[in-house]
């Protein structure tokens, strides 16, 4: 047997005015045929080096093509979008003829003129491999699932966990039902449902903590092969955007058909606890005196470089200042010029720094501080999810007005603790902690937090669903409208 890979994933957020272009893409590196020789770049392209692995240890041989990866932003121009696409395909005819094709991919990803790029990749992959070769894909629970995707892969599986810990077990269940279906020992039928819902469900949480182990026990009984919660990305223009759930059955369309219903009215049951409840700033800060003893995590969700945001925004920051909170670290603030600025002065230079405020009204104003730089790390770099690393570039820890803050190189979203204490930001003497991520940091921070609390601040990722302004997609989803009810997908 021959097994044929690529990786190709970014979560595209169409309010962004910054595009995903080729730099965003080279920041995590750009691979051909060698992807999976660099596992620590991104939680999308490991997988390419445990198909081969799986693949390998069982005496198959294994073609892996593109692998790249970029921190969400705006759209991906067409140009390069096609020309990453047509390296995948390049890269297939050359490798044909393949038994297996299988994908790491976001199913969110839209460049200018591809509202769709998932669909568009498989469909053309399609084309060159015909109806017999078995192709699979995995995605994120946050993308746009299309007709186009669910109808050209032979099985497609979102990851259920958010935080996005279940990557690795989700990309193992792909390689064993695809090649089980190319052995001919199963026969996979997809159904789906568009659940008519926007919202953002973490998985930790009741209820849709339950949720997720019952789709977990469904599967492997009665013919279930695999179900998927794809949560949708709510920033992004596009027609298939929304949760939509979707079942894999051995052989039965009757049985998926009843099994996706039934996931899409839990859903709808689901849909309070997807409404992302947010406190303000001030309500926040006035927290802070009666909260239970220990560090108080306060996540910024609205400027989370995950969701494609700039993560250089200053309202928290300026709010803190104004009100005089100190024994508070703050990051990640997206800033390059801070960043030389604090590495030219050298590491105990006090001296007055712009930071934030730079990218657009939703980074808020540029602040002007007085402060000291207290370290730098000209390559910083965090545990990212699923036993990744993420790349930060060259840190600064400047001190101002008793308040700790992190300037970053790179763009990306806080992930874990040890972004600050690796500077030297003990956070055990910290009050409070300032994450620029919408959910992914309560994997690493939930169990030293004494308190958490999702602060509403005007960034890119505005929590108010009903309020967001689509011109693409049909306005008939809840809370847009109060009855809608769950459908058929396609
Ligand atoms: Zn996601």
């Amino acid at each position: 047997m021959k097994l044929f890979t690529a990786c190709l994933a970014t979560e595209t957020n169409t309010f962004s005015p910054v595009p995903t272009g080729l730099r965003a893409f080279e920041e995590y590196g750009i691979y051909r045929g060698d992807g999976s020789a660099h596992p620590e770049k991104s939680l999308f392209g490991p997988l390419l080096g445990l198909w081969k692995g799986m693949a390998e240890g069982e005496g198959y041989e294994s073609v892996e093509s593109l692998c790249v990866f970029a921190q969400p932003s705006g759209l991906t121009p067409r140009a390069l979008y096609e020309e990453f696409r047509d390296v995948i395909l390049e890269d297939l005819k050359a490798a044909l003829p393949v038994d297996m094709v299988l994908f790491s991919l976001h199913g969110a990803m839209v460049a200018d003129g591809y509202d769709d790029c998932e669909g568009d990749i498989l469909t053309e992959v399609r084309a060159l491999v015909g109806p017999e070769c078995v192709v699979g894909a995995i995605v994120d629970p946050h993308c746009h699932t299309s007709a186009a995707m669910l109808e050209q892969a032979d099985v497609l599986i979102a990851y259920k966990e958010y935080p996005h810990t279940d990557v690795a077990e989700r990309a193992i269940e792909l390689y064993n039902l695809c090649a089980a279906t190319q052995r001919g020992e199963i026969k996979p039928v997809t159904r789906a449902y568009d659940c008519k819902t926007l919202g953002l469900w973490r998985t930790l949480q009741e209820p849709t903590k339950s949720f997720v182990a019952e789709m977990k026990a469904m599967e492997g009984q009665d013919g279930v092969l695999s179900v998927s919660f794809g949560h949708g990305f709510p920033w992004a223009d596009v027609p298939d955007g929304g949760a939509k759930v979707w079942a894999v059955v051995d052989g039965d369309a009757e049985q998926a058909e009843a099994v996706a219903k039934q996931l899409s009215e839990r859903v709808v049951g689901l849909r309070e606890a997807g409404v992302v409840e947010l406190i303000s700033i001030d309500a926040a800060i006035d927290q802070i005196g009666s909260a239970p003893e220990g560090l108080i995590v306060m996540a910024d969700v609205a400027d989370n470089a995950g969701g494609g945001a700039m993560t250089d925004s200053t309202f928290i920051l300026e709010r803190f200042l104004e009100r005089g909170v100190t024994n508070a670290a703050l990051g990640f603030f997206w800033d390059m010029g801070a960043v030389e600025i604090c590495q030219n002065a050298g590491v105990g230079t006090e001296l007055k720094l712009r930071v934030g405020g730079k990218c657009g009204p939703s980074s808020g104003r540029p602040l002007d501080l007085v402060g000291t730089v207290r370290a730098i790390n000209t390559d910083h770099v965090q545990p990212g999810l699923g036993g990744s690393a993420s790349h930060l570039g060259t840190s600064v820890w400047f001190e101002t007005a008793g308040l700790d803050l992190i300037l970053t190189s790179i763009r990306a979203q806080v992930f874990s603790p040890q972004a600050y204490e690796d500077l030297g930001i003990e956070l055990a003497k910290r009050r409070v902690v300032v994450v620029k991520s919408s959910e992914h940091f309560s994997a690493g921070f939930g169990p030293i937090a004494a308190e958490t609390l999702y602060i509403d601040t005007p960034g890119a990722l505005q929590s108010d669903f009903k309020a967001l302004v689509f011109e693409r997609r049909a306005p008939d989803y809840w809370p847009r409208v109060e009855v809608a009810e769950p459908a058929p997908f396609p």
